[in-house]
């Protein structure tokens, strides 16, 4: 174990006693996490009291030991798949503690979670064909929710991932099929819509997204007899990103729109963050294990990879930092990674130290959609520690040739 001297440094000094440590890893900062999570709930429970659910979205980093944290400091599993659902069931979430989502969800599972009150946001009519074959063998009310699906892009114009291509998650508003839900539903017994959910991802996460996303469930809130008991608006939010919207204002925004509907105005509210709680608690490091000279450039060899940061190689930037005692500085270093990829480049620097062997780099707010995305390509998933009170500690082991060997037997 590595012991650091202080807490509340700043990461230079947090992670200056880190020459023990096995690269490439990534570190988990539990105090950053839990300064993320408290920062959330405590600005949004200003305006919406004990309406509140947060609902984590395993999605975007299912580390178990991640989803133990979220379960002790009191958020729901947003889960997408029955992998997910098991895992979370595994990890110790009662099913009244489990946002099932997603188009993929399983019958074994759904049917679990309908019993036992999760919370089971509805996405496609094959869902709600199930549920009317399997709805008359069971005398418990079963509450759904709707996702909604409608044009975004025109009320927010290049703000949406899909652009002018139609969303594939939900029921249209537009072309009635929401309405034909809300029918189909109604006419099968035991079966009550008491939500609904209004997840979009987008590239700007802006005011402007969340203002559209609440009048659409204030109007569609209208068209459902019984009361509504939650709005479901999502994630994809910014966390503290400089000169973004702040919690402040995402929470005061959704309360001013939903307020505008008679009928929302004693629903809860749920938010379903990943990315804003998870990606600045992450951080990888790696080490340089070669250099050589080719066309004028130093290229530098580490032990890392871009598909552990960046899994889908959609060249994101990342803010990095370099532990090296070399005094000297050059031109052009080029980070490569450990695969045998040529695009597997995590950074070219510019006029920095010149690296040696064995220096490292830390690569920051590395924490969304990495872990969970890492391909088994070439290495077997790194080690991740966790930092708390100054020590640091392995959260999960590398993985070996046995993991990826499992059941079968060498013959
Ligand atoms: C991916 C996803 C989230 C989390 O999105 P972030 O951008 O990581 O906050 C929440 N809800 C649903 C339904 C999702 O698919």
């Amino acid at each position: 174990m590595l012991k650091v001297d202080k807490l509340g440094l700043d990461m230079k000094n947090l992670f200056y006693n880190f020459e023990e440590l096995k690269t490439p890893c990534f570190v988990f900062d539990e105090e950053h996490l839990f300064k993320n999570y408290n920062n959330l709930i405590n600005t949004f429970k200003n305006i919406w009291g004990n309406k509140l659910v947060i609902g984590y979205s395993v999605k975007t980093n299912s580390l178990p030991w991640v989803l133990c944290w979220m379960r002790e400091h009191g958020a729901l599993a947003e889960v997408v798949s029955e992998d997910e659902y098991y895992l979370a069931r595994k990890i110790g979430f009662p099913p009244k503690n489990i946002i099932y989502n997603g188009p993929i969800k399983g019958k074994e599972s759904l049917l679990e979670a309908l019993n036992s009150g999760a919370i089971v946001n509805l996405d496609s009519f094959s869902e709600i064909e199930f549920i009317r074959e399997h709805a008359q063998n069971h005398s418990v009310i079963w509450n759904v929710g709707l996702r909604i699906n409608f044009d975004l892009e025109s009320s927010c114009p290049s703000e949406t991932i899909m652009g002018n291509e139609p969303g594939r998650f939900g029921f249209n508003i537009e072309n009635g099929s929401l309405d034909s839900a809300i029918y189909e539903l109604g006419k099968i017994n035991n079966v009550r819509i008491v939500g609904l959910h209004a997840h979009h991802s987008t590239k700007t996460k802006s005011l402007n997204v969340f203002r559209v996303l609440c009048a659409h469930c204030c109007r569609v809130s209208e068209k459902i007899k019984n009361e509504i008991t939650y709005i479901d608006i999502g994630g994809c939010f910014f966390g503290d990103k400089p000169n973004t919207p702040t919690y402040d204002d995402y929470a005061k925004l959704i309360k001013t729109e939903l307020n505008k509907s008679p009928k929302l105005e004693n629903c809860s509210l749920i938010l379903e963050p990943g990315t804003a709680l998870i990606a600045t608690a992450f951080s990888y490091l790696v080490s340089v294990i070669d250099k050589k000279d080719c066309k004028n450039k130093r290229i530098l060899t580490t032990d890392g990879s871009l598909i552990h940061i960046d899994p889908l190689m959609h060249g994101i930037r990342h803010h990095l930092e370099i532990f090296s005692d070399s005094n000297k500085f050059i031109e052009t270093q080029i980070l490569a990674g450990f695969t045998c990829v040529e695009k597997d480049r995590l950074a070219q620097l510019e006029n920095e130290k010149e690296l040696e062997l064995n220096d490292r780099i830390l690569f920051k707010v590395t924490g969304a959609y990495t872990i969970s995305m890492s391909p088994l390509f070439i290495q077997n998933y790194p080690i991740i520690y966790e930092l708390k009170n100054g020590n640091y500690h392995i959260i999960r082991n590398r993985w070996t040739v046995e993991n990826f060997m499992q059941n079968c037997e060498v013959f």
